[in-house]
């Protein structure tokens, strides 16, 4: 089971309570017509699979509904960080 504490409004959340939203800090290119094909299928469709650290964005749905970033072990699922959508993962 995986428990995260929302940095929002800091209570801990158990995964039935929050929302996966995929891997964090992939960027939208700004003009889209302007990318290639290939740009934009990296864009649309591929996604980091690693095993081991994993930056992941989720929503404390059953709580405050603010989105926040993760690091977490795919391995252990052992959260290592958890900070505001607007701040860096450094781990
Ligand atoms: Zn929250």
């Amino acid at each position: 089971m995986i428990i995260i504490q929302c940095p929002c409004c800091g209570e801990d959340r158990h995964e039935e309570e929050l929302t996966f939203g995929g891997e964090a800090e992939i960027i939208r290119p700004l003009e889209p017509a302007a990318v290639s094909d290939q740009v934009w299928t990296d864009y649309l469709y591929f996604r980091a699979n690693p095993k081991g650290t994993h930056h992941e964005q989720w929503c404390c749905s059953g709580g405050c509904g603010q989105w926040f970033k993760v690091a977490r072990d795919t391995v252990t699922h052992e959260v290592l960080e958890v900070v505001k959508f607007d701040k860096g993962l450094s781990a």
